[in-house]
């Protein structure tokens, strides 16, 4: 059959495609350390497994609206107002299955063919790939090491064209750990006012942070930052709940409404078991998203100072989330068993056939002189793992 051009166009997400290798490759007895996806090890908190027991047994299994119920809007309100005070209404916030649903959404609700899109790198492989989907062009602002992976705002305004509609970003960063201060984050502000774009600030790893200060989000920095934000967030990261799906987005009442026919077309509405869920992971006790942090605190400090011990990596520390982005380029032009490596997918393939340890490529997050290692892993795997990794680049 014919596919369409989309699709023939389509690339598959790396993150996914690497896990599922990993898996498939253990099913078949292969013994593979796994630092594929970005997904936490831990078991959903059991407050917020019961809050779902509780909706099968209640009979809540039936669509329900389209952007999410009520009470998980009001649950959503009430987070965003005690971690930032900011207040938003319920026509402000649509729930939807899982962030990257909602990314989806807000990219078809408001890019045209054509339109621009600023997506600084390294970036989470599905932004690109979405925009494309849209019709709209990503333009990609590339940040370095040594700059701390971070954008200014001679950047953004250099790439400004009457084309451009829409900033990027995403802070704590998957896949570099990089973060802004407040500062830097009233910058880009006033080149989002100056440029008149809609700023797409996607936090979901908001409550991952190591710096001891605390994550400050875009809207809460001026009014008008607040009016050109569309804040996008989840469960998957803060609460150990990726299989859940759900995530969601506040901003602008029109592009809400928009996002909420899109849904209503497409996907109805999110899992009914899961909004409940959910409910209890923004009210309830939030002792376990600290007791989690602390544990990713030990295993980045682990991972980085491991990584930056072996002849040639560069590892920047990272302030959030669970990822390091280490630069693995001094190995390119190595060779083994009389074949070169030149590139991180041909560094990756190395690791995952000679050392059984699946990492990604830093090319699929636009940076090919990367690998991304997430490190939302048991310790016990990521001392495993990264003894591999070590052993096996001295092959080299
Ligand atoms: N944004 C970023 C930066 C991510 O790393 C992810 C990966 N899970 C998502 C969005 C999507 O998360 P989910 O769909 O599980 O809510
Ligand atoms: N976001 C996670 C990651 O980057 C999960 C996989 C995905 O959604 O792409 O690994």
């Amino acid at each position: 059959m014919k596919l369409s051009k989309l699709a023939r166009t389509l690339k598959p997400s790396a993150t996914l495609a690497i896990t599922a290798k990993a898996k498939e490759l253990r099913s078949k007895g292969v013994d593979i350390i796994g630092f594929g996806a970005g997904e936490p090890d831990f078991d959903t908190p059991e407050n917020i497994k019961l809050a779902a027991k509780e909706s099968i047994d209640s009979g809540f299994t039936k669509y329900t609206a389209a952007g999410g119920i009520p009470e998980l809007k009001e649950a959503i309100r009430n987070r965003i107002l005690t971690d930032y005070k900011i207040e938003y209404k319920n026509n402000e916030i649509l729930i939807g299955s899982g962030a990257k649903h909602v990314l989806y959404n807000l990219f078809n609700v408001l890019v045209d063919k054509g339109d621009e899109v600023l997506i600084p790198a390294p970036y989470w492989v599905s932004y690109p790939e979405q925009v494309k989907i849209s019709g709209g062009t990503p333009i990609i602002l590339n940040t370095t090491q040594e700059c701390g992976f971070k954008i200014t705002k001679e950047q953004i305004k250099s790439k400004c064209t009457e084309k451009t509609k829409i900033l990027v970003l995403n802070y704590p960063s998957n896949p570099t750990g990089s973060t802004y201060t407040k500062e830097e984050l009233l910058e880009i502000a006033a080149v989002a006012k100056e440029k008149n774009l809609i700023v797409l600030s996607d936090e979901i790893y908001d409550k991952i942070i190591y710096s001891g200060e605390q994550h400050v989000s875009f809207p809460q920095l001026s009014q008008d930052a607040k009016d050109r934000t569309i804040l996008v967030n989840g469960v998957s990261k803060t609460y150990s709940m990726t299989g859940w799906r759900i995530g969601y987005a506040a901003g602008n009442s029109d592009v809400i409404s928009a996002m909420n026919n899109l849904s209503g077309q497409s996907t109805s509405n999110p899992t009914s078991i899961s909004q409940k869920a959910a409910i209890e992971a923004f009210s309830g006790s939030q002792q376990k998203v600290s007791e989690m942090l602390i544990e990713f605190r030990t295993r980045k400090d682990f991972i980085s100072s491991f990584l930056n011990n072996i002849k040639g990596v560069k590892c920047y520390i990272p302030m959030g989330a669970f990822y390091v982005f280490p630069d693995i380029s001094y190995y390119f032009g190595k060779k083994f068993k009389g074949k070169t490596i030149s590139n991180s997918i041909e560094l990756t393939d190395f690791l995952l056939n000679e050392g059984k340890v699946a990492v990604v490529p830093g090319i699929e997050f636009g940076s090919d002189n990367h690998i991304r290692i997430s490190y939302a892993t048991s310790m016990k795997d990521i001392i495993e793992g990264t003894k591999r990794i070590k052993e096996t680049l001295e092959k080299l």
